[in-house]
């Protein structure tokens, strides 16, 4: 009974843990399926940088379930993502050069990590942002809000 209630309450801080956290780094899971592990985010204005540490668990290769982490303003996420198309694979499904991505990640295909490190300079605290997935059609379902505290 003991050990019981002992695993009880470690899975209830680690979920809560991962749903929404405020800090620096994030690890942040994605599988052959449309979902990103964390529903939204929150972090520090006082971060210097923030670092997203994405895995891709499935095993379906990049260019069938392919998926990046890309972070903009929530008013130009749809833009974004439609330009992404266009963009394609290579260019990570976001338009080159476009100063409306904040940050974004190579797009990765099962059992393939990446990560992306940015600085907080270019963020406003109050701001609405959003972190997405550009690969095509996945955009809609894979999502999250981003949270900038001062
Ligand atoms: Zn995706």
């Amino acid at each position: 009974m003991k050990s019981f209630l002992k695993v009880v309450v470690f899975m209830g801080l680690s979920t809560g843990a991962s749903l929404s956290q405020a800090a620096c780094s994030f690890d942040v899971e994605v599988g052959d399926y449309l979902k990103f592990s964390a529903a939204d985010m929150t972090v520090e204005k006082s971060c210097e940088s923030i670092t997203v540490n994405l895995t891709h668990s499935g095993k379906l290769p990049a260019k069938i379930m392919g998926h990046n982490w890309v972070l903009a303003k929530s008013s130009d996420v749809q833009v974004l993502a439609t330009q992404g198309m266009s963009a394609g694979l290579a260019a990570s499904y976001v338009p080159v050069g476009d100063d409306r991505v904040v940050a974004y990640t190579s797009v990765i295909g099962g059992g393939e990590t990446t990560n992306v490190s940015f600085s907080t300079d270019g963020l406003t605290s109050g701001e609405s942002y959003m972190f997405f997935c550009s690969f095509p059609g996945h955009s809609y379902s894979m999502r999250g809000t981003f949270n900038v505290n001062p």
